[in-house]
């Protein structure tokens, strides 16, 4: 089955077709990020412009890498939730209207269980069960996978997501939006223990997450030392602030694995893409022996091939939508 994903819930406009859920045929992603550098984070209006000005463009050419029509489509998946509204607005209008016109079902896809499916994408073998980390721009989940599409949150984050304190902290050492990866490949020069960091822990919920305060430290220490006019190192900072983000990352994940009894351990999402995690969750899983499944670092951001992958598995339990589908700018990842 080949199925069309369409990807527009903040600043990537995106399409691919994928069959059977793993092969990728095309893969167009349009990005407005450049324009939002200019303020520091996502400008919804502007997002919502840039979507409308380019889906068509993007759309075709996905078809046309694939060397497909839409005849030749079993679906059309689109994300409708979560995400900027009038961004995801965009995408859901425009799949309603090919599904419409060329007669085929509308699959309405989660965009965080759509991270999660890049992993099968880049990962052939993997199936579920599993236990995935999914950390993004706008979440940090622990999610028990059980099925293609049913899952159990088991920890999240209390405050901000990984992804958003990364570039917070990054924008404070004066790195533009997103800071995320500027922040990884600064952290690479630096020495990680150079700045004692806490590691705050949410009581009573041991996989949950809480980065503010983390964050607060982080942007405090380079505030008071500004004051006294001195400049910190900055390779020092990004270091540290990763290596504290990452241990918070890695301890609640494998103590969810561990007691929950998992062994097949997944990381998806923007953050996915962190190379201390990747390298720190590859060395403790080959001490632990669990089988670590990573996505490639390509499909870690925004992508309408993740979305075609996680279609087609809703596809397959059934999951159409009708014309009235609506955005939905919240929705818990196990809504159904
Ligand atoms: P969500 O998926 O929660 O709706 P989003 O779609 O905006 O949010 P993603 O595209 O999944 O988020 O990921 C973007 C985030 O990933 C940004 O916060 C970015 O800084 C972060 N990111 C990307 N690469 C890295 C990296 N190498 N290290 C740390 N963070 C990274
Ligand atoms: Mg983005
Ligand atoms: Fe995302």
């Amino acid at each position: 089955m080949k199925i069309l994903g369409i990807e527009s819930s903040c600043d990537e406009t995106a399409a691919s077709v994928v069959e059977d859920g793993r092969t990728v045929l095309s893969n167009v992603v349009a990005s407005s990020v450049e324009e939002h550098k200019l303020y520091g984070g996502v400008v919804p209006e502007i997002a919502s412009r840039r979507h409308a000005e380019c889906i068509s463009q993007v759309v075709e050419q996905a078809l046309r890498d694939a060397n497909v029509t839409l005849d030749n489509i079993d679906g059309i998946g689109v994300t409708h939730a979560p995400g900027l509204i009038g961004a995801l607005l965009v995408g859901v209008n425009f799949a309603k209207g090919l599904a419409y016109s060329a007669k085929k079902p509308l699959v309405p896809t989660h965009h965080l269980r759509s991270h999660i499916a890049s992993n099968y994408i880049s990962n052939k073998e993997l199936k579920p069960p599993f236990m995935c980390l999914v950390v993004s721009g706008g979440h940090s989940h622990i999610v028990m996978v059980e099925s293609y599409t049913k899952m159990k949150i088991i920890g999240r984050t209390r405050d901000d997501a990984a992804g958003e304190a990364f570039d917070k902290a990054a924008r404070t050492m004066g790195m533009s939006y997103p800071g995320g990866i500027s922040m990884d490949i600064e952290a690479e020069k630096g020495d990680p223990f150079a700045f004692k960091l806490p590691r705050p822990i949410v009581h009573d919920a041991p996989y949950d997450f809480s980065f503010s305060g983390l964050k607060t430290a982080i942007i405090n220490t380079i505030h008071n030392a500004s004051q006294k006019g001195e400049t910190l190192p900055k390779a020092d900072l990004c270091a540290s602030f990763r290596w504290a983000v990452v241990d918070c990352l890695v301890t609640n994940f494998l103590k969810a694995a561990k007691d929950y009894n998992v062994k097949t351990l997944v990381i998806a999402g923007g953050v996915s893409a962190n190379s201390l995690l990747r390298r720190r969750l590859q060395e403790e899983c080959k001490n632990l022996s669990y089988e670590l499944y990573m996505p490639e670092k390509k499909y870690c951001g925004d992508n309408g091939a993740m979305v075609a992958s996680q279609a087609y598995y809703e596809l397959l339990d059934n999951n159409i939508a009708d014309l009235d589908l609506n955005a939905v700018a919240t929705l818990p990842i196990d809504y159904r």
